[in-house]
């Protein structure tokens, strides 16, 4: 298990260090403000939905190493997708950190996504993990430009 838990380090590490998908996006048809108040993270989501479909997505912002790693994580395993596969995910995510902690993580076929498992024992960082995903929802839900702030 010591094993594992180093190899989510290293991936949300990667993440953090050499973010994917990051900078603006020219011909973004959607975009959203993420801010999570607890811990301070910024993120700006910019993505092109084409015949429902998350044709490209790229984020800005400032924020801790989970933020960011998981607006990282989340554009890499969305891009390309359809959207009723990327809400999908968001509710398996969900599900998974939202479990309780000393439950194993039986989640499979999440990828690299699974490497924010951990977070769940830190509940004060969950919200910091959910908020790219958060913002998504938002940015799709309104069409245009929308704003979301975690409670
Ligand atoms: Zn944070």
């Amino acid at each position: 298990m010591t094993d594992l838990t180093d190899l989510y380090q290293e991936i949300i590490l990667d993440h953090n260090r050499a973010p994917r998908n990051y900078g603006p996006l020219a011909e973004a048809n959607r975009r959203a403000l993420g801010h999570n108040p607890l811990c301070g993270d910024r993120l700006v989501l910019s993505l092109r939905v084409v015949d429902d479909r998350i044709d490209d997505i790229r984020f800005e912002g400032s924020g801790c190493a989970i933020s960011k790693a998981s607006a990282s994580l989340m554009t890499e395993a969305i891009k390309g997708h359809p959207l009723a596969a990327v809400e999908a995910l968001f509710d398996r995510f969900h599900a998974m950190l939202t479990a309780a902690p000393d439950r194993p993580v039986t989640e499979v076929g999440m990828g690299k996504l699974e490497a924010l498992a951990g977070v769940r024992e830190f509940p004060i960082r969950i919200k910091c993990a959910t908020l790219p995903w958060h913002t998504l929802r938002a940015a799709l839900a309104s069409g245009g430009t929308a704003t979301v702030t975690t409670e």
